[in-house]
């Protein structure tokens, strides 16, 4: 059905070595046919062998030469697309490539739509759902988690698994269907008890999946961190600290930073998306205020709140404010300054917070300390001493983080680990038809109850390797895409 001839430029569209441009669909071999030639002006590109590359010129229609290029040949089905592909590769420049490009386009081909070579590989059948979108996520990718966590997907990690899930619901699906059908041969004394035995391990394994979920975002698209503090605390500093250059502009007159700054910040294996707020502090000012009351906004769906504090001077009522803001949330107070003579101790820090939130605060001394022992304390705010001047305990914050967000530990070896939101929103579902179908277990309801929502569930599922998946939902997938994919 989808025998029309597409094109794009693969490579990014600047100043380079090389260029791809690639051509992929039933007439990809006659139409790049027309516009090349070797050496001996004499060549059949159909008469190539597969997977072999070619080197030639790429041809205008009035005779003249446009490029020398190396041409490669993949014929059906054994290409990406699963289509005849021909890639041109040629000299890098964008206006090369665009008016190579051109050409192919003259010569009968239609200029691809973002991510339609994979959406064709998607749709004849090379690879499912999942996998497209590992590929996605690889070129996007901001960390080497996020790298190697989409080349696990690429290979298959998720739709194994999602796989094997959706084979034990099947197999109960198909023995309820057919002990109803014919219950003369097929019984089912005792079925129930094997049943819930599955629902608990099917259960268990989404769980497994979804706690994932939660790391994998944040290890994918960072933690969503928000700087807060009075003026002049040293917000600024911090930031520039982290993103190790002069982005934020850091002055010593309050109130400076009113808009928010966005930064995506990486500490070795953690990633921070970092926005930096306003000071906050109370304000008769009101463009100011709208800084204040957007921090506070912003604080609200933060994963993590780094709220800086100078213990060179006393602590105000705009401290007890900030920490009446953030004591619900995962917190590490950064006792700023601490080159300075200190003003404020950290035992004062603790006490009001603790008079404030009713909880016993931690100062967090060195990565040594061991989490059950940090959680015996607090599990959502943290102290640490640091010096955005003198780039003292910058350390001590990441190795906090690692043990308030990912347990201390960082792996992506071993597990299969969730990215996607999309993943995440079709296993909450399961997770919600497994749950009925436990309820309906426990409450003694007909077999008939079970198979509805095992139905679902495995539907769900289907959804993320792309069973089950409506035009409008493929068609948004691929069209966040790059160009050329
Ligand atoms: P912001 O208003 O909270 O963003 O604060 P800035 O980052 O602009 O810092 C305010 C002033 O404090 C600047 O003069 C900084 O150089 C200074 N400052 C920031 N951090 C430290 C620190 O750790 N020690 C000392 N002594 N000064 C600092």
């Amino acid at each position: 059905m989808r025998t029309d001839t597409i094109a794009a430029i693969a490579t990014a569209l600047s100043d380079s070595g090389i260029g791809i441009i690639r051509v992929s669909g039933e007439e990809a071999i006659p139409i790049v046919h027309k516009i090349y030639r070797n050496k001996k002006n004499q060549a059949v590109l159909s008469d190539y062998h597969s997977h072999t590359i070619h080197y030639g010129f790429i041809i205008e229609k009035n005779g003249d030469l446009i490029d020398e290029v190396m041409v490669s040949v993949m014929k059906s089905p054994h290409s990406y697309t699963t289509e005849d592909t021909v890639e041109i590769n040629c000299h890098g420049g964008a206006l090369m490539m665009k008016k190579i490009l051109m050409t192919v386009i003259e010569a009968g081909a239609r200029l691809a739509e973002p991510g339609e070579f994979t959406k064709r590989a998607f749709l004849n059948g090379r690879m499912d759902l999942s996998r497209a979108e590992a590929v996605m996520d690889m070129i996007h990718a901001k960390n080497q988690f996020a790298l190697k966590s989409s080349i696990k997907q690429l290979r298959g990690s998720v739709s194994d698994k999602i796989k094997e899930l959706r084979k034990k619901i099947l197999y109960e699906i198909a023995f309820i269907e057919s002990a109803l059908d014919d219950p003369e041969h097929i019984s089912l004394d005792g079925y129930e008890e094997r049943l819930s035995g599955q629902v608990s391990y099917l259960l268990k394994e989404l769980e497994k999946l979804l706690e994932s979920a939660d790391n994998g975002k944040m290890m994918k698209e960072g933690i969503r961190t928000v700087i807060v503090g009075k003026p002049n605390v040293g917000k600024s500093s911090l930031l520039n600290l982290l993103v190790g250059q002069d982005r934020a502009i850091v002055t010593n007159v309050a109130g400076t930073t009113r808009d928010t700054l966005e930064e995506t910040v990486n500490l070795g294996d953690i990633t921070l998306h970092v926005i930096d707020t306003a000071g906050i502090r109370s304000t008769e000012d009101v463009v100011e205020k709208i800084g204040v009351e957007k921090a506070k906004t912003i604080s609200e769906d933060a994963d993590l709140i780094l709220y800086v504090m100078d213990t060179s001077i006393p602590i105000d009522d705009n401290d007890k404010d900030i920490m009446r803001m953030i004591k619900d949330k995962k917190t590490i107070i950064l006792l700023n300054k601490s080159d300075l003579d200190e003003v404020v101790d950290q035992s004062s820090v603790a006490d009001l917070l603790s008079e404030i939130t009713k909880k016993s605060i931690s100062l967090y001394v060195s990565s040594e300390m061991n989490y059950e022992e940090e959680k015996q304390q607090d599990e959502n705010i943290h102290m640490v001493k640091f010096s955005a001047k003198e780039n003292n305990g910058l350390d001590s914050l990441v190795g906090l983080i690692r043990k308030m967000f990912f347990h201390g530990r960082i792996s992506y070896d071993n597990e299969v680990c969730i990215t996607s939101s999309r993943h995440k929103e079709a296993l909450l579902e399961t997770l919600d038809s497994m749950n009925q179908v436990r309820a309906s277990l426990e409450n003694g309801m007909p077999e008939d109850f079970y198979s509805i929502d095992l139905m679902n569930a495995y539907a769900s599922l289907g959804r993320i390797i792309g069973e089950e998946v409506g035009d409008d939902l493929v068609n948004e997938i691929f069209s966040k895409f790059c160009m050329g994919k």
